[in-house]
């Protein structure tokens, strides 16, 4: 099929809910994507900050295909190898005991919800309500999408399921004062991806537990986009210095393949049993050989050390940028390699598309972020060659 083909048949039979760029991909090495023209474009975005190891990382190539030579699906119904020894990484990392693996982040936020509710009714049979941020985003499906707190997400899906209350992120006066005895849990981002990569303030988070201990409220932590190494360290709450109660994850688990999970300690996770939550696809042998061998190979190339460090570079590069374009860009924040450039004019899609011609994936959230969230394996010759294009770009508006 020729590009103009794929497009068509796409805009006349998928269901019409994505903004589609106007370009068709073919296949990637690296931190490159090429489309089906030939074109080589340098990919900042990473499919929205899930291919960690880049494209067609030789080791994650090879896990899948083993995998899938041996079995690729056989139901929690039964034991498996490849399961027991990513959950027991899992629960190693995040400082958690028990595990759930779901195959997108609304699915593991979904199930953290749940969880988060049972354990509440366990206190006190009307203690079932969620406070949220504005601006955050927790996923699509109805009770995730009620926790994502931009009516643009919940207008038309009316009613929402009750029991979500909404503060302003990085004010603690607020969640305070909207904590009450019915309050089971506090749901946050550490880091807001797609409400623009806002940043916490140094000490909410720290501030946020103290209340949530005080309180007996669960801490609930969505790490499914500053997870897995993106800020430099595996959890973001790592850079905080807290524990949550529970975690979710996905986008970067599996490098590419579709797995979330949500972790908890042994005390919340106490409070499920046998039939209260479950998946037919769920952590099946493929996705758990995929994200075994994305932690590996975090693990041997020190992909966290390369986060914090190339993301510093990266930050200092952009804010080069914002003193030579201060028209244009009015801040640069972010933490390892999840980095936003807020933009003084209201729409960046301009920008996007002109950086798209020139050969750069970047994208724009909440309107006017630039967002970069590369693969954790790219080095500072990268930044550079992004930059130059950026520069480009910024230069002819
Ligand atoms: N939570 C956060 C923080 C996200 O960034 C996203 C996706 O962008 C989700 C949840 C939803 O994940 P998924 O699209 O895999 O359902």
């Amino acid at each position: 099929m020729n590009k103009q083909q794929v497009v068509d048949i796409v805009e006349e039979y998928y269901l019409p809910v994505f903004a589609r760029y106007n370009i068709v991909l073919s296949h990637g090495e690296g931190p490159y994507v090429y489309d089906n023209q030939g074109k080589k474009y340098l990919d900042f975005l990473a499919g929205i900050a899930v291919n960690l190891l880049g494209h067609a990382n030789p080791k994650l190539v090879e896990a899948i295909a083993d995998q899938a030579s041996k079995i690729i699906h056989c139901s929690n119904l039964y034991y498996t190898e490849v399961q027991a020894t990513l959950i027991k990484r899992l629960a190693a990392l995040s400082g958690l005991g028990k595990v759930f693996l779901a195959n997108s982040g609304a699915e593991a936020n979904e199930g953290a919800i749940k969880l988060a509710r049972k354990y509440g009714k366990t206190l006190n049979s009307d203690r079932i309500e969620i406070i949220t941020a504005n601006d955050c985003f927790h996923g699509r499906t109805l009770a995730t999408l009620t926790a994502t707190a931009q009516t643009k997400y919940q207008k038309g899906y009316e009613p929402l399921p009750a029991g979500f209350k909404y503060v302003p992120f990085n004010d603690i006066e607020a969640l305070k004062a909207a904590t009450t005895e019915k309050t089971c849990a506090i749901f946050l981002e550490p880091i807001q991806g797609e409400g623009g990569v806002n940043m916490p303030d140094a000490t909410y988070l720290q501030q946020v537990r103290e209340l949530c201990d005080k309180t007996g409220t669960l801490l609930i932590l969505d790490e499914i986009q500053t997870g897995m190494g993106r800020t430099g360290s595996m959890f973001a709450y790592q850079e905080y210095g807290i524990v949550p109660d529970i975690v979710t994850l996905a986008k970067g688990l599996g490098g590419g393949v579709p797995v979330g999970a949500f972790i908890a300690s042994d005390k919340v996770a106490s409070v499920f049993h046998s039939g209260d939550h479950g998946s037919t696809f769920g952590g099946n042998p493929l996705v758990c050989a995929a994200a075994n061998a994305v932690l590996t190979e975090m693990e041997e190339n020190n992909l966290l050390d390369n986060a914090k460090k190339v993301g510093e570079y990266l930050q200092c590069g952009l804010v080069k940028l914002q003193k030579k374009y201060p028209t244009i860009i009015s801040e640069v924040r972010g933490k390892g390699l999840i980095v936003g450039a807020e933009l003084t004019i209201e729409n960046g899609r301009d920008i996007v598309n002109a950086c798209l011609e020139e050969g750069l994936i970047i994208n724009c959230t909440a309107g006017n972020v630039l967002r970069f969230v590369p693969p954790l394996i790219i080095q500072p010759s990268h930044i550079d060659e992004m930059l130059a294009v950026l520069d480009n770009v910024l230069a002819k508006i």
